[in-house]
């Protein structure tokens, strides 16, 4: 990966609902000690604080439908402003339209800095649709999936005994309406960053091992 930043890179993870952007990014931001940046988490924080951004992001986020780009762009550029400049970035979810992408680059050139490289992790939709309806969260962070991963006792805990939350926005229809938007809206980001020479292909299907090692070799570093 070519970087222009002086310190680390930017790099995207894009990618439908589901695919492992999630886990493959905090991983990676762990490995290569670059921020992990996700507007998914950021707006989850925000509504769980119930601050005035998170209350009008929750009612879209509910419905499995994209919060306005203009509240995206702005939470974004607030949350870069915090960190030190040059840090490197895994940005998951983010962006996720093409106003938001071209805001990006406005975002980053103004710190001179640009996006390196956009990873995009691919998984067949019905692979998708199991992991993300069956995702179940402990409040002490672990997640669990009751197809692929379930905990020792139905909605319970291993490691807490604590009832486990099912996301409201990870039941059936819900995921649905996400899937579409993202074929809809944000599927054209892949046209958007290949005309720029940014995006590798990976393949997100198998185990967490193996697709981590499939983005390592894709980000060159
Ligand atoms: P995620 O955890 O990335 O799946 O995001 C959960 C929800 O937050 C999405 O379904 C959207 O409602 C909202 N969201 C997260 N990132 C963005 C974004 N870049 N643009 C618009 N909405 C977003």
């Amino acid at each position: 990966m070519r970087e222009t930043n002086g310190g680390g890179g930017v790099l995207v993870l894009l990618g439908s609902p589901g695919v492992g952007k999630g886990t493959q990014g905090v991983r990676l931001g762990q490995d290569l000690g670059w921020a992990h940046v996700s507007t998914g988490d950021l707006l989850r924080a925000a509504l769980g604080e119930r601050t005035v951004l998170g209350v009008k992001a929750g009612k879209y986020m509910d419905a499995g439908e994209l919060v306005p780009d203009h509240l995206i762009v702005d939470l974004v550029r607030e949350h870069l402003a915090t960190m030190p400049a040059g840090r490197g970035v895994v940005f998951d979810g983010f962006p996720r339209t093409v106003p938001q992408a071209e805001a990006l680059d406005r975002v980053l050139a103004g710190a001179g800095r640009t996006v390196n490289r956009v990873c995009l992790l691919e998984a067949p939709e019905e692979i998708l649709v199991k992991r993300i309806s069956g995702r179940r969260a402990s409040p002490n962070g672990r997640v669990y999936n009751i197809y692929f991963d379930p905990p020792l006792r139905d909605g319970v805990c291993d490691e807490t005994g604590e009832p486990l939350i099912h996301r409201a926005d990870d039941h059936p229809d819900t995921v649905r309406t996400r899937l579409s938007v993202y074929r809809e809206v944000t599927a054209p980001l892949v046209g958007f960053y290949e005309d720029r020479g940014l995006l590798a292909r990976v393949d997100g299907e198998g185990g967490i091992e193996q697709v981590y090692g499939a983005l390592r070799a894709a980000v060159g570093r």
